[in-house]
């Protein structure tokens, strides 16, 4: 068995900024992701932009150029890929990990698709975008129903119901809007997220009130069926004419994933793991929680800009032990 002094799960901006740290300080380690490099942000919208400006997105210090302020997804794969070429990582990419299993004292059993690997200490850095958030409601699971978007041209001429009131909602029906589709948005409480992009809000605000875009607020998606969608509405329960539904209702992190490698999860709403918010490190001694997956339902707590600093507080811990263990 390949014996490592790190395990790093998952590929995204912060399995990276581990790696690096792990890297320059000189452990042996293993970094595993089940998809493509940063499979996440290439699994975002194709024309999105990121909120952060391009320096915030910077793990390792190494600078991330980029023209405009804000980068979009093709410039942030390209910033990371780079990354890669430039560290020459020790990284599996397409093997997923399967199972944790501590078996003593400073040493885990790391079970892949492919491979069993032995490591002293683990970095979980599994983010939360291959979870939907479902609605539970009949005809969610017909083909018509999308819980990620990627473009708008598909939908074009087509009566399409964006269901949810944050960022990816919104940008989904702007653009759908702009690329011809006749769109209803459903949003279940009284208006949209406080942290809607401020330069976006009036867009979708002014859409709206003109009646280019029809939502109903405080409102649900009750039956989805192959030509319609049945929408409870404070006033009625109304059924409109549909071709697609884009449920962008958010994403959780793998629950079952972080309690089967022992980690205690919070029994409150927000489903917080455990963990030392100095080391990162979780309830299990030598399993530690980097970047977005820490905030459990709460997918808006961390992002890159303020959960790349997990890396070194991490890989600090880790050097710490060691010299304590030795
Ligand atoms: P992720 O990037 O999600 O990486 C986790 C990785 O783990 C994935 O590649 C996944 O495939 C892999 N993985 C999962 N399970 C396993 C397993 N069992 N075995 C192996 N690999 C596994 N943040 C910002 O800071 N600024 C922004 O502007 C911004 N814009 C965003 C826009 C959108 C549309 C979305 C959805 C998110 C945005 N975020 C932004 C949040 C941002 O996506 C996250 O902050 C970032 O991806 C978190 O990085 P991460 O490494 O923690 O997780």
């Amino acid at each position: 068995k390949e014996q490592y002094d790190l395990i790093i799960v998952g590929a995204g901006p912060i399995g990276l900024a581990c790696a690096i740290e792990a890297k320059r300080n000189n452990l042996s380690y293993l970094l595993i992701e089940k998809g493509a490099l940063t499979n996440s942000l290439y699994n975002y919208p194709l024309y999105m932009t990121f909120f952060s400006t391009a320096e915030r997105l910077e793990i390792g210090e190494i600078p991330f150029s980029c023209i405009s302020p804000k980068p979009g997804r093709q410039e942030a794969l390209e910033y990371y890929r780079n990354i890669h070429k430039y560290f020459n990582f020790n990284l599996h990419l397409y093997e997923e990990v399967l199972d944790i299993h501590k078996t003593e004292v400073l040493n885990f059993d790391v079970k892949t698709s492919k491979n069993t690997y032995s490591s002293k200490n683990i970095v979980i850095a599994t983010g939360f975008y291959d979870i939907p958030n479902l609605m539970h409601i009949e005809g969610e699971d017909l083909p018509k129903v999308h819980h990620y978007y990627k473009e708008a041209h598909p939908y074009s001429f087509q009566n399409v119901v964006v269901v949810g009131a944050n960022n990816s909602s919104v940008d989904a029906a702007l653009e759908c809007y702009r690329k011809g589709a006749n769109v209803t948005m459903v949003i279940r409480g009284s208006e949209f997220t406080h942290r809607l992009k401020y330069w976006v809000r009036p867009d979708i605000e002014n859409r709206i009130s003109e009646g280019s875009i029809t939502a109903y607020f405080n409102s649900n998606v009750k039956q989805i069926e192959e030509n319609s969608v049945t929408i409870e509405t404070p006033n009625e329960t109304i059924s409109i004419e549909n071709d697609t539904v884009l449920a962008l209702t958010g994403y959780h992190p793998n629950f079952n994933f972080l309690q089967k490698s022992g980690i205690i999860i919070n029994d409150d709403a927000l489903k917080t793991p455990t963990y030392n918010p100095e080391t990162m490190e979780t309830n299990v001694d030598g399993l530690y929680l980097a970047g977005v997956v820490c905030g459990g339902m709460s997918t808006n707590l961390w992002f890159i800009e303020n959960s790349r600093v997990h890396a070194t507080q991490i890989i600090t811990a880790i050097l710490a032990k060691q010299k304590n263990f030795n």
